[in-house]
């Protein structure tokens, strides 16, 4: 079975509507009474995922209900149309209101300007109910995301590749079910060179309806560029950095699957050659060049109740003072940055996960993931990216420099000498002074 959101066009008068193209998602179109376009959001499988010391359990994601379909205007004049995507059959009325949940258009499915008139059904948009003027003669795509199609993705990488051939390198792992590259891009000085030099593995793109490459770009640019920071990553570290984990997902338009619906975020099968040969392609990259510290992003869109946050595993999965040490320098960071919000527990460490399965295999500082949110808007993405970057980098610099150490031994002497002062004026207190 081979998984595929997308239909051809269909034809309501002088209106077309059709997701049948790169990023593409959407089914059942029809018009209701009342002359409202009709479009179902497409369901994927459910999800096999083995939370930590647990039973395997399915479950279904709620993250993954993407859409983005072609509107064409084959009319002499602008026409306005309302749209309803919806995850059910029916058409539920009246009860739509703005709740703050993004929707996009664009022109040339390169810029994407965020829609003013979005009212959906709830705060986690089952349905949406969208306004739009469509030009005369002129195709607009609609989504409630910000997609990227992985022709696009891919030749940005190209770009910066030709462009930056001193200091980056563009390789290529897979291929996946459907033949396409999986590109990594590996960012350091001499980065031909295979040396011993610690190594950061970031990933997008599991969830190709989540627009988090986004922020993983905006990381490629800044590591290009010439702060300091990014100078000492460059001669210090290796970043392999693969854009869009998923290609075929990219190409079908699906939330979070692959063309054979498995969702290789929560089942990471590296060893399933038949149902997910992205796994185990990267799988054997990583067991080429182990990294030290591993980050995966991912991107809300939809659930506009969910905040800009990191997952935090449990300190007690690493072996190493060294791997407890930096994941814990690098948590403490991220959820400063984040304001004190993080999520933690069994989604964090799940077996079937990569993330899970770095860590266990060696040691890897892991970050199963640190999800933005669109509701902010594209920029921010961008920016957040970059700082998460520099948290990282920083306490993977300092580690490496062997100062990590020191940061701990002087927190510690610090939690001693505050207990001991506590102590202290117990002691005063217990003891009356004559
Ligand atoms: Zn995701």
């Amino acid at each position: 079975m081979i998984f595929n959101n997308r239909l051809p066009i269909a034809r309501f008068g002088a209106l077309e509507i059709s997701s049948d193209f790169e990023c593409g998602a959407g089914v059942d179109f029809r018009t209701e009474q009342d002359g409202t376009l009709y479009v179902r959001i497409p369901q994927e499988p459910l999800v096999p995922y083995r939370p930590s010391g647990q039973p395997e359990r399915v479950i279904q994601m709620d993250y993954t209900w993407y859409f983005c379909v072609a509107l064409t205007n084959r009319d002499a004049a602008d026409k306005q149309v309302s749209l309803l995507a919806s995850r059910d059959e029916g058409t539920e009325s009246g009860a739509f209101r703005d709740y703050g949940v993004p929707a996009f258009t664009s022109l040339d499915f390169q810029h994407w300007d965020r829609m003013s008139d979005v009212r959906t059904d709830t705060d986690n948009a089952r349905a949406y109910l969208l306004q739009l003027t469509l030009p005369a003669g002129h195709t607009v795509y609609v989504s409630n995301s910000v997609p990227h199609p992985y022709s696009q993705g891919t030749s940005w990488l190209q770009d910066v590749a030709a462009k930056h051939g001193g200091i980056c390198h563009l390789d290529t792992l897979g291929p996946s079910l459907e033949g396409r590259h999986i590109y990594v891009l590996t960012i350091g000085e001499g980065a031909n060179d295979r040396d011993g030099r610690s190594r950061v593995l970031i990933t997008s793109g599991f969830h190709p309806a989540e627009p988090s490459t986004l922020g993983v770009q905006a990381i490629v640019e800044h590591l290009l560029a010439g702060s300091p920071l990014a100078r000492r990553i460059r001669k210090e570290l290796l970043v392999d950095i693969l854009l869009q984990v998923n290609p075929d997902g990219y190409v079908h338009g699906t939330g979070g699957c692959n063309a054979k619906g498995v969702n290789m975020y929560w089942d990471f099968r590296r060893d399933d050659s038949e149902n997910s040969p992205e796994a185990v392609a990267l799988w054997d990259w990583i067991r080429k060049y182990p990294p030290l510290v591993y980050l995966d992003f991912h991107c809300y869109a939809h659930q506009v109740f969910k905040e800009v946050s990191p997952y935090i595993r449990p300190l007690s999965d690493y072996r190493s003072p060294r791997s407890r040490r930096l994941a814990d320098e690098i948590s403490r960071a991220l959820v400063r940055m984040c304001d004190g919000r993080r999520v933690t527990g069994g989604l964090t460490n799940g077996t079937s996960t990569l993330a899970h399965q770095i860590t266990e295999a060696y040691d890897t500082v892991t970050f199963t993931k640190f999800h933005f949110h669109l509701k902010h808007g594209q920029d921010s993405i961008r920016h957040t990216a970059v700082e998460v970057l520099e948290h990282v980098a920083r306490a993977t610099l300092d580690e490496i420099a062997g100062v990590g150490a020191t940061l701990t031994f002087s927190r510690a002497a610090k939690r001693i000498g505050r207990r001991a002062r506590i102590l202290l004026s117990q002691l005063r207190k217990a003891i009356p002074v004559s």
